[in-house]
């Protein structure tokens, strides 16, 4: 990394575009009181980065434009650029994230400008950026923003003058700390924002609070109706399942029932109307038998009664006639009575012939007739003999056959009356039993209409049933869900138990009203928000985490880079008193010179012992902060305070340290504005061996009116102010220089 160039326009006074080249390591820049030359120093201040206007010698942005003059108009900004060798890719840049950013150019170029505004504008290879990437990229060239390296005229005792703090961050800038001091503001800016951020989020975590527990409540409020859902459910599952099938066998049981009733009704109905209502014809043809049959043996019998008559009559007059035989023949002597009954009697016979259809029934009568007659015949004939024996005999036996003849078939009339009654009280038997039936059925028929209408009660009863179980259904779907349906899969074991289900279904009302009174509803609205909020505090919870860690992570960084930095301090520190002391030892002709770290207790609390003394007492955890003291010892001097030095021996110590701080972390270049102002000739010579040895680490851009000084240089600088009151720059000779130069 080497200084290349510098281009002033429209600065101070520097009206014109202005170029310095930096081809040599010491060069010199000279010329006339109030020619420029401390403007080009502070231009190269301004576009590293100053802040402090007084260190420009203005007070304001546009102090630093140039003012205009008669001749020349003011300019509209001013604009300052330098220009870095970066060829060895030395310079680096970072994020804020802390990730390097590629600046892969062999030239770095830094522009400030300035506006009459007072605006200010940072471009780094033409692309505008902000102050403190500046600042961060300078610091990993060793360029610190302190300014040690840039020693403005009359200033070259600053460092003596300054307080022990000051002197250490001239001291750390010197030594290349700042970076990390930069870092550790860094890390302290990202640490003050996170315990920001941590307590913002900690403020949310609390406003949430009091939210996430009432629905944390109400969650649990929920989880318990859920439980209850559950509860319920299962419940439902076996009540419903149950219920269900008993509702189904129920009526599986009554329409088969039904069905037996309906159809036994039927056939009684059938039954019944087989039966006839009348019953008077039953057996009528037969008993019409019967009474012919019966008449008929009447009259068979009244012929057999006659026929028998006939046969006494007949007997008598058999005897008769024996009897007659055996005594002497009598004369057969007719009385009127005896005729009159011959003819009655045959009188009669026709009567009775003529009341008769049935021709064997007459044929019957007319032989009678024809027997009367042959008998009444045969007494004429004989006249004496008028009934023969024999004839009579006959007679008798054509009778008795005749009798049995009709007692035969008065047997056969018997048989069949007999035959009749029987079928008929068969028949009057049979009529009975169709009484009987008939009224058992009909008893029967009552007890089928009873039990229908029983089994219609049951009917209804179970189509209540299939209406309550639907509502069920209806209710505990609104309360669990389409869950309800699932009781169709619950497998029953063993019977159904009609005091269990009534049980279970108390149970069920419980459950309903508790959770009815729980409010079931809305839950996935509360769930939904209490997942919200939760996340959201899950999410604060975690990222305070991080912010907790990230906090630590800051704090072991912080620690860190402050131990590293107390390190390199205590180790550059020595080695810049050992170069210190030689330089003292150089100018002064002997002498000693050195940096004491001090420790600077920020906090002591005064504590009052037992005695009420006071007792001073460190702060175990009070953070201590480092200052710098010098401490110098003339050669044949017994002074040792700085404020005792004279002029030139307080000159010649800030160069001495300045110079030694140099030597042990040489800056990239080193500006020194008129520092050997006060050195005597000797001195002066010393002055400049001195920059010849520092040159070999360090660019020297070195403002002088000294002679010896300008020697030392490999290029010079002639600053010159013309008549338009805008300074000149020119490329001079070391014999122009000097002319120049007074
Ligand atoms: P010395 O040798 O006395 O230290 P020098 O060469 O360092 O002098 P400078 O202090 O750099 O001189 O220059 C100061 C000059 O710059 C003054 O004449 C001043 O008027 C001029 N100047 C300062 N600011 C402006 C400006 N904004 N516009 C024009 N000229 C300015």
């Amino acid at each position: 990394m080497r200084l290349k160039t510098l281009e002033l326009n429209g600065f101070k006074s520097f009206s014109r575009k202005t170029v310095l080249e930096f081809s040599h390591p010491i060069v010199c820049v000279v010329g006339p009181n109030g020619s420029g030359k401390s403007n080009v120093v502070e231009a190269i201040r301004f576009v590293l980065g100053e802040q402090s206007m007084k260190s420009m010698r203005g007070k304001l942005g546009a102090d630093l434009i140039f003012k205009g003059s008669q001749k020349l108009p003011k300019g509209s900004r001013a604009s300052v650029t330098i220009y870095f060798d970066n060829q060895n890719k030395a310079f680096k840049l970072s994020n804020d994230a802390g990730e390097p950013v590629n600046l892969n150019f062999d030239t770095v170029s830094l522009s400030r400008e300035v506006y009459p505004d007072g605006l200010n504008k940072y471009i780094l290879n033409g692309s505008e950026v902000r102050l403190r990437d500046i600042n961060n990229l300078l610091a990993s060239v060793n360029i610190g923003s302190s300014g040690h390296h840039i020693i403005s005229q009359g200033e070259a005792d600053r460092i003596l003058s300054a307080n022990p703090k000051e002197r250490r961050e001239m001291v750390e800038d010197a030594l290349g700390l700042k970076i990390y001091q930069y870092r550790i503001r860094d890390s302290l800016r990202k640490l003050e924002k996170t315990e920001a951020n941590m307590k913002e989020v900690s403020m949310l975590r609390r406003e949430n609070a009091p939210h996430l527990n009432f629905l944390k409540k109400q969650m649990e409020k929920l989880e318990k109706a859920k439980e209850m859902q559950t509860e319920l459910a299962t419940l439902y599952r076996e009540y419903l399942k149950k219920e269900s099938v008993y509702l189904e066998n129920e009526k599986k049981i009554l329409s088969t029932e039904k069905e037996k009733l309906t159809s036994e009704n039927k056939k009684i109905s059938a039954q019944l109307s087989d039966i006839p209502e009348d019953n008077s014809k039953v057996g009528g043809e037969k008993i019409a038998e019967l009474r012919s049959t019966e008449e008929k043996i009447n009259e068979t019998r009244k012929l057999k009664n006659e026929m028998g008559h006939k046969l006494g009559r007949i007997e008598g007059m058999i005897e008769i006639e024996e009897e007659r035989q055996s005594q002497e023949p009598k004369a057969l002597i007719l009385s009127r009575e005896e005729v009159k009954s011959i003819l009655d009697e045959i009188n009669n016979s026709i009567d009775a012939a003529m009341g008769k259809e049935n021709i064997g029934e007459i044929r019957t009568i007319l032989q009678q007739i024809k027997l009367i007659l042959d008998k009444f015949n045969k007494k004429e004939e004989r006249q004496g003999d008028m009934f023969s024996l024999e004839a009579l005999k006959k007679n008798q036996k054509e009778i008795a056959d005749e009798i049995k003849k009709i007692e035969e078939g008065e047997l056969k009339l018997s048989k069949a009356v007999e035959a009749l009654k029987l079928a008929i009280n068969r028949e009057m038997e049979s009529l009975r039993d169709k009484e009987k039936e008939k009224f058992s059925l009909k008893v029967r028929q009552q007890e089928l209409s009873s039990a229908l209408e029983l089994l219609q009660m049951r009917e209804a009863n179970v189509s209540k049933g299939e209406e309550l179980f639907q509502n069920e259904i209806r209710e505990g779907q609104a309360l669990i869900g389409e869950a309800i349906v699932s009781y169709k899969e619950f497998q029953i074991e063993g019977k159904i138990e009609e005091a269990n289900q009534v049980e279970t279904r108390k149970k069920i009302e419980r459950l309903k009203i508790k959770l009815e009174d729980a409010g079931a509803g809305g839950g996935g609205e509360i769930l939904k928000e209490f997942r919200e909020v939760s996340e959201r505090d899950a999410f604060l919870a975690k990222e305070m985490g991080d912010l907790e860690k990230s906090v630590t992570n800051l704090e072991e960084i912080i620690s860190g880079l402050k131990e590293k930095v107390d390190q390199d301090f205590e180790a550059g520190v020595k080695k810049i008193n050992k170069e210190f002391a030689e330089f003292f030892s150089i100018l002064f002709g002997g002498g000693t010179a050195s940096l004491n770290i001090l420790e600077e207790r920020k906090r002591q609390e005064p504590i009052f012992d037992e005695e009420g003394e006071v007792e001073e007492k460190e702060e175990e955890d009070a953070p201590s902060e480092k200052g710098i003291e010098i401490k110098v010892s003339l050669p044949h001097k017994k002074v040792k305070e700085l404020q005792a030095l004279s002029g030139g021996e307080r000159s010649l110590t800030s160069i001495a340290l300045l110079f030694a701080m140099s030597q042990v972390n040489p800056p990239p270049f080193l500006v020194l504005d008129e520092t050997d102002a006060a050195l005597d000739e000797a001195n002066s010579r010393k002055y400049g061996d001195m920059l010849e040895k520092l040159s070999k680490h360090s660019q020297l851009i070195v403002v002088t009116h000294n002679r010896e000084t300008m020697s030392r240089a490999g290029m010079l600088y002639g600053v010159t102010i013309g008549p338009d009151s805008a300074s000149k720059l020119l490329s001079v000779r070391f014999e122009e220089a000097v002319v120049i130069a007074k």
